[in-house]
Order: structure tokens, then C-alpha cells, then sequence
């Protein structure tokens, strides 16, 4: 279940934040971390400057939604998906002159747009500071190519705040030196949702938020300031009266020590129920009460404990994460239990599980 309303909360909430100064690229790669990327499309579309994507493929995706805002494509784009990426008109993100010399090609008589990133020091894409200036020189001078934005990316936001606003004085510095050398640019963005939370002020033109945008916060002493938008919910198979001594699922790592009530739930490690979690103390909701998970998750079942919960039935809805009554499961509940971060356990829930929408 997605939360549409949350969803544009939490937009408004990052805006505010960031003082109003910053547009918002909603970052809906994966899925809409796993939200579903049709409904978080259709929620945002007409609030935020652009999408973010990983590739080629998931910005056709969100073409086949019909929304007509602009697509920013993350990840390096692969040599032979240049031409799809130019011709859809994706805004691309360029790391070297070679990239940016590939697409002045393919770009066309109508041309097409890109952004330069640098590597201030995520080691994983952009070109090296020392090189950005005349980097942005020689792509200016391409034909073909609109270059409109200059970005960087923040590998500790969320860690290492002395780190961070060292990389974003940098960034700040090698932006205006950038943008002098290439005029056409008309945006900066450094900013994931840490980043947002963070530093707002140094959200000179965009933001690119994921997490934050699904009501999740990086950080805890944030996460009053957003509404987490999925709530995961299954439902019960069966409840049944187990005997002492009966042992639960494979490999008998849970015996009851005495007579319980148990539930069968329809989810399991196929739906993007880590399976790690087995044995880990973790619990879903019933009733609006925490029961725990008892023995291994499968791939399709996991057996609860309800003995506490009066009044279990077939058919009835269980909470996997989110909110049930007074009850809540959080995503980083999930996540450390699992040894992962939010990111991971949404990107995780599988095409199996049904999205719905409020
Ligand atoms: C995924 C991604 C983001 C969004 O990160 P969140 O922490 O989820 O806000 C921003 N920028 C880039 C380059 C990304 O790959």
C-alpha cells in the first residue's frame, strides 16, 4: 500500500527544508525504490522538475507512463545505448570528454541536453577536479550539445558531515569556475536526500531526492519530518494450535517450548522478505500487536507467533513494515535487523507483491 499523500508530503517537506531555493529531481530508479514507478510517476509529475533514473530501460519505463517531465539519466550510460538515450531526449550525465564527444554525435540537428558531473569523491563516476574546468571548456564547444547542469555526488552525507561540507566547498568553488567556462549551464546539484536533510544550504538549484521522498530519513533526528509512504502488508493462511516440542519450518531451528497459536503468512524471501532475518528476533504485525517470526522464512511462508493476539483468523492482514494500530514497523528496523539499509529492503520487495494506491 503507497501513500500517495505521504509521497507529495514528503516533497513539500524537502522543499521547505531546502528554503524553497532548490527544485526537486525525484529519483525513481528501481522501481520508485520499489514503490512502484507508474503510481510514484503519476503522484510527482507535475511537482518536481524532473526524474532521475539508473538507465536506458527505466526511462522508457516511465515514457510508457506518460508523464512528460524531464528524465535524468544517473548511471553511465553503456555505449550502445547512446543512441536510444539521445533520440528519447534523457538528460544524460557525462564523466569525460569521450562520453561527451560520442553524444555531440548522435545528437542531431535538434540537439539534446546533458549535465557534467565531477568526482569530488564518490570514486565512481565524473571527472577529476583538477579537470573539470577545461572538461567543461572542450564540451561547450561541441556541436550538438546543450550542456545545462553540473553535479556531484556525496558518498557520506548521511557520516561524515566534516567530510561532506569539505566536498560541498569544492563543489561550490569548481561550480562557479565551471560555469564560467561553459554559460550554457544553468543548474548545480550535489544533493541526495542526506545531503537535503543536512546541507540545505547548499542546495543552489536542484536536489536529487530518493529516500527522503519515500519518508525515510537517513538520519533518525529527521524522520519526524517525513511520513513513511509503503506499508507491506500479507495476510494469514491458516492459524493452528501447535503441541511442545513441534518444530517450524526448515531445518527445525525454532521447537516451541510449549503449546502455542501460530499463523501462517503468504509472504516469504520470493516477495523480498530477507530471508536473513530468520532467527533474528524479528516480528510482524497482527492485530495491531508484535508477533515473532519463529524458525526460517521461506520462500513463500513464514509461521508467527500469536498466542498473545486474541481472535486470529485466516484471511486476516498482516504488517511486514509500516504502521498497524499503535504499532510500527520502520524500514530501518527491518534493515538492521538484516544487516541493510532502507534503500535494499524496498528495492528488494519483488513484482510478486501487489502495489496499491491511497
Ligand atoms: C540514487 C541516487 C540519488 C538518491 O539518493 P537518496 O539517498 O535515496 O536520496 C541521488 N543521486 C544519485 C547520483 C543517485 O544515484
Amino acid at each position: 500500500m503507497i501513500d500517495t499523500q505521504a509521497l507529495r508530503h514528503n516533497l513539500a517537506a524537502l522543499k521547505r527544508r531546502t528554503g524553497g531555493r532548490a527544485q526537486v529531481m525525484a529519483v525513481v530508479k528501481a522501481d520508485a525504490y520499489g514503490h512502484g514507478l507508474a503510481g510514484v510517476a503519476n503522484a510527482l509529475c507535475g511537482e518536481v522538475a524532473m526524474f532521475g533514473v539508473a538507465n536506458l530501460a527505466e526511462g522508457l519505463q516511465l515514457r510508457d507512463c506518460h508523464v512528460n517531465t524531464p528524465v535524468f539519466v544517473l548511471s553511465p550510460v553503456m555505449p550502445d545505448e547512446r543512441a536510444a538515450v539521445a533520440a528519447a531526449g534523457f538528460i544524460p550525465v557525462l564523466s569525460d570528454i569521450g562520453e561527451a564527444r560520442a553524444f555531440s554525435v548522435l545528437a542531431g540537428s535538434s540537439g539534446m541536453e546533458a549535465h557534467l558531473a565531477v568526482d569530488t569523491g564518490m570514486g565512481r563516476a565524473g571527472i577529476t577536479p583538477g579537470d573539470a574546468v577545461e572538461f567543461a571548456r572542450a564540451a561547450a564547444a561541441l556541436p550538438g550539445l546543450r550542456i545545462t547542469g553540473f553535479a556531484t555526488h556525496l558518498p557520506s552525507a548521511d557520516e561524515d558531515a566534516e567530510f561532506t561540507a569539505a566536498q560541498l566547498a569544492q563543489f561550490s568553488g569548481l561550480s562557479a569556475a565551471v560555469r564560467n567556462a561553459c554559460p550554457s549551464i544553468r543548474m548545480s546539484h550535489a544533493l541526495n536526500s542526506a545531503g537535503a536533510l543536512v546541507f540545505p544550504d547548499h542546495a543552489p538549484d536542484l536536489i536529487r531526492a530518493g529516500l527522503a521522498l519515500y519518508g525515510v530519513s537517513p538520519l533518525p533526528e529527521f524522520q519526524d519530518m517525513l511520513q513513511p509512504a509503503l506499508e507491506w502488508q500479507t495476510r494469514v493462511g491458516l492459524v493452528r494450535d501447535i503441541q511442545a516440542g513441534q518444530g517450524i519450518s526448515y531445518g527445525r531451528t525454532f521447537v516451541s517450548g510449549q503449546p502455542m497459536r501460530v499463523a501462517t503468512l503468504a509472504a516469504g524471501y520470493a516477495d523480498g522478505y530477507p530471508r536473513i532475518l530468520s532467527g533474528r528476533g524479528s516480528v510482524v504485525l497482527l492485530g495491531g500487536r508484535r508477533c515473532a517470526v519463529l524458525g526460517r522464512i521461506t520462500m513463500d511462508q513464514i509461521v508467527v507467533d500469536v498466542s498473545a493476539v486474541p481472535g486470529v483468523r485466516a484471511g486476516d492482514s498482516a504488517v511486514l513494515l509500516g504502521r498497524q494500530g499503535d504499532e510500527c514497523i520502520p524500514a530501518w528496523e527491518l534493515a538492521h535487523r538484516a544487516e541493510t539499509v532502507p534503500w535494499e529492503i524496498f528495492t528488494g520487495i519483488q513484482q510478486r507483491v501487489t502495489r496499491l494506491y491511497t
